[in-house]
């Protein structure tokens, strides 16, 4: 089973593919942005399909780094770290509404 590409848990179910390949790009922690592999494509599971439709980035984010920190990766637990790191992931999920994406099942 695929990983949903927003929360990292397995079950994705739908992709998003960008019809803007220009804008479509990846921004790491120290602000350096990369082109997105994979052609920009977004795997993405019921519940983010659902949030990344009502445009809802906030709960997004949020949904993905509470994820990211049960799986293991070194979350921070609150202040401008935490700021930080939510808005460097805002950035990145911002670019597949960027690019326009169609959605598809997968
Ligand atoms: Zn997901």
């Amino acid at each position: 089973m695929s990983e949903c590409d927003f929360c990292c848990l397995p079950g994705a179910r739908w992709l998003y593919i960008p019809q803007d390949r220009a804008t479509v790009a990846l921004m790491s922690d120290n602000g350096v942005v990369t082109p997105l592999p994979n052609d920009g494509r977004w795997r993405a599971c019921d519940l983010c399909s659902d949030l990344v439709d009502t445009d809802d980035m906030e709960r997004l984010v949020s949904r993905s780094l509470i994820t990211l920190r049960i799986l293991g990766a070194p979350v921070p637990d609150g202040g401008l770290e935490l700021e930080h790191m939510a808005m460097v992931v805002m950035a990145n999920f911002a670019t597949v509404l960027a690019g326009r994406p169609t959605k598809s099942p997968f």
